[in-house]
């Protein structure tokens, strides 16, 4: 049984996804608004966060960032109100690990809440400081040590190098990168992978990640 909070101010909506997530076995909270979601994202002890994007108090991105900035590393999932790629990049930048977008179907929504517990809890313990050749990664701080530079990595880019970096000279393709960053199925022709692998190697060094051609990228030893 996981703790889930729920943040959705449409009661019609919050009660819907109440009663589903309980039938399914978790426990659940709702808040009807942006502070008191924050102060329960920040203080209560949740598994995973349901967050809508307009709230009043604050909206649902100012709740991910100020709830980020306190260093919470809470699983959220958000509910956009339209299919809107720039609510989905904001929200994805914002350190958001997955969103739907409203209308969804609620089997959909549940398949990923458990997809997100399910990362959340076989997420390595340990080891807390990846070390591979000249690149290291810090999982306290998000923050990678290459080229002589400490970087900062947004939630997506921490994942990719996370993955790439515990399988190190193995070639990972794209499907496989996506379905572990992202979690589901992107527009199959989509280069996101590409895209970040680009602002990986930025960060990491252009030589850290290869490309094999047909295949997938591959992280050097
Ligand atoms: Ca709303």
């Amino acid at each position: 049984m996981a703790r889930l909070l729920i943040v959705e101010d449409e009661p019609r909506i919050a009660s819907f996804l109440a009663k589903g997530m309980t039938a399914e076995g978790h426990q659940t909270t709702v808040a009807g608004d942006g502070i008191m979601a924050l102060d329960l994202a920040i203080h209560g002890s949740f598994d995973l966060l349901i967050l809508d994007i307009g709230l009043p108090g604050l909206d649902g991105f100012e709740v991910l960032r100020r709830m980020r900035d306190a260093g919470s590393e809470l699983p959220v999932i958000v509910l956009t109100a339209r299919d809107s790629v720039a609510d989905t990049v904001t929200a994805l930048e914002g350190g958001a690990d997955d969103y739907m977008s409203k209308p969804f179907s609620f089997a959909e929504l549940v398949a990923r809440v458990r997809l997100r517990l399910r990362q959340a809890s076989s997420s390595p313990p340990g080891e807390e400081v990846l070390t591979v050749g000249e690149v290291r990664l810090d999982r306290r701080t998000r923050r990678a040590i290459a080229q002589g530079k400490e970087w900062d990595l947004s939630a997506r880019e921490f994942v990719l190098a996370e993955i790439f970096m515990t399988n190190a000279g193995q070639v990972l393709s794209r499907e496989q990168l996506l379905e572990h960053v992202w979690g589901y199925d992107f527009d199959p022709g989509s280069n996101v992978v590409d895209v970040y692998v680009g602002y990986l190697r930025k960060k990491l060094g252009a030589d850290a990640i290869a490309t094999v051609r047909g295949m997938g990228y591959r992280f050097n030893r």
